[in-house]
């Protein structure tokens, strides 16, 4: 057997570059040759740990916590790869992998930046060195592991609707976890308002907060539930979150039918949610939540059917016809309901209602000419009754005309933008409640506000839900 000699051995073990060369002295003369290479072994070991620890302790000083939020869609940003997927804690950026030659570790060679989330295992590792930190090491980046992957115990879901406790994001400022702005790219305020309405409908919540880890197989539950545990996080750095990766996923699934684009109404995106969630939910978890929590069944021309929400109608409105302003009519929302012709078979546990406010074939009603019904339907927030069964409000979803078509001119066509259709010149809020203390948060992108109870009814609500009261 040809045995390398021991010189060469020695060598083959030296220190790499950047590390401690001196190894001590060693008597070769006293000692078993094998004894001196694992001492050797060992202490180059030794001193590649604590050189590893100093780096680790340098690279971690520039981690920039103020520029980090993992709210975009986690796809490489050179390669625009979707898998494997690590962030970078200096700049934000994504990369794919961390093995020599993958994007992840160009971009630590190119920019000297070392310090990693896997948003596959939410672990942290130094590149290009390409070592884990390790456990006792990673604590003190507890705060931005749970940024990326907010978590919660069966404990603290029971409280959130007992008790409504303030956070502070890194500036100190104090915000509302659950209540919080979120970010409008140019016109995805419609689907924001959407998420947080489903992130109010407890049963919903608490499922999509609770052990998050068995969302792995599915892609669509995932990211909602990990939007919605982001929006109830007290760990937030900033005091608003985006919902960014979820609508990009969504987006290319529907070849961009919704987008952060282009305006939609909130009523389709709600359906389109629904149906996707509830066939992923029973595929992928074998669960009817979903379906549990919204599906209701009536019947219509003897016919029985399910439904996910009710659509009223809205009697027509005339307001500034010939430069007269007409009475706004105001209707109260259960006679809109009682006006329907189906008859309830089986109420569901969270009743969605959407009044239909566009009449785009009607350009002569509503604000301004806009074909939008201005037409006020009261509401007790706290208590409606269907069929028998008592519902509480929980989430109001209100539209408004865009303010820029708002602006009074002398020329009515200038009144509005002919070009865009009704849809992309409406914006859409959400006003919440707060069911610890009863109290209602309207937001508006980023916006964040108290609202009065008793003045709910007067924004123009598009999409309401209703939990039902037990
Ligand atoms: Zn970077």
């Amino acid at each position: 057997m040809n045995r390398i000699p021991f010189s060469k051995r020695v060598k083959l073990s030296a220190p790499t570059v950047g590390e401690r060369s001196d190894t001590g002295t060693i008597n070769s003369h006293d000692t078993d040759p094998d004894d001196i290479e694992e001492q050797e072994h060992q202490l180059v070991h030794k001193q590649r740990i604590e050189q590893r620890k100093r780096n680790t302790v340098v690279y971690l000083e520039t981690i920039d916590r103020k520029v980090l939020d993992f709210d975009s869609e986690k796809v490489c940003s050179v390669s625009l790869s979707d898998s494997n997927i690590y962030g970078c804690l200096r700049c934000n950026r994504y990369f794919r992998g961390r093995s020599r030659g993958s994007e992840c570790f160009a971009h630590s060679i190119n920019e000297e930046h070392h310090v990693f989330i896997s948003f596959n295992t939410f672990k942290f590792y130094i590149l290009p060195e390409n070592y884990e930190l390790d456990s006792e090491t990673s604590k003190s980046l507890k705060d931005i592991r749970f940024l990326a992957n907010p978590t919660f115990t069966k404990k603290q879901i029971d409280l959130l609707d007992k008790v409504s406790p303030t956070a502070s994001d890194l500036n100190k400022q104090k915000y509302n976890p659950g209540f919080i702005g979120m970010v409008n790219f140019g016109a995805n305020d419609y689907a924001n308002a959407v998420f947080q309405s489903l992130a109010h409908i407890s049963i919903v919540r608490n499922y999509f907060l609770q052990d998050p880890d068995r969302f792995k197989g599915t892609d669509l539950v995932r990211r909602v539930s990990l939007l919605l545990r982001k929006l109830w996080s007290p760990y937030l750095f900033k005091p608003h979150i985006s919902a960014h990766e979820v609508i990009q996923y969504i987006s290319n699934v529907t070849n961009k039918k919704f987008s952060i684009q282009k305006e939609c109404h909130p009523k389709d995106f709600l359906l389109w949610l629904l149906n996707h969630m509830h066939s992923e939910c029973v595929s992928e978890l074998e669960d009817k939540v979903i379906s549990k929590t919204f599906r209701g069944k009536l019947k219509l021309n003897s016919k029985k059917v399910n439904f996910w929400l009710i659509s009223l109608s809205l009697p027509s409105a005339t307001l500034f016809k010939d430069g007269v302003e007409s009475e706004v009519p105001q209707v109260k929302l259960e006679s809109l309901i009682k006006q329907k012709s189906f008859q309830f078979l089986k109420m569901p546990n969270a009743l969605i209602i959407s009044i239909n406010r566009i009449d785009s074939t009607n350009k002569l009603a509503g604000v301004n000419n806009s074909g939008i019904n201005p037409a006020i339907v009261k509401f007790n927030p706290d208590r409606l009754v269907v069929n028998g069964e008592n519902y509480k409000l929980s989430s109001n979803i209100c539209m408004e005309i865009d303010s820029e078509d708002n602006i009074v001119s002398t020329t009515n066509d200038k009144w509005f933008d002919k070009s865009k259709n009704i849809e992309e010149k409406l914006h859409y809020k959400v006003q919440l409640l707060d069911k610890a203390y009863d109290k209602w948060f309207e937001m508006k992108d980023l916006k964040v506000r108290f609202i009065d109870k008793e003045l709910l009814f007067l924004s123009s609500s598009c999409l309401q839900i209703w939990e039902k009261v037990t």
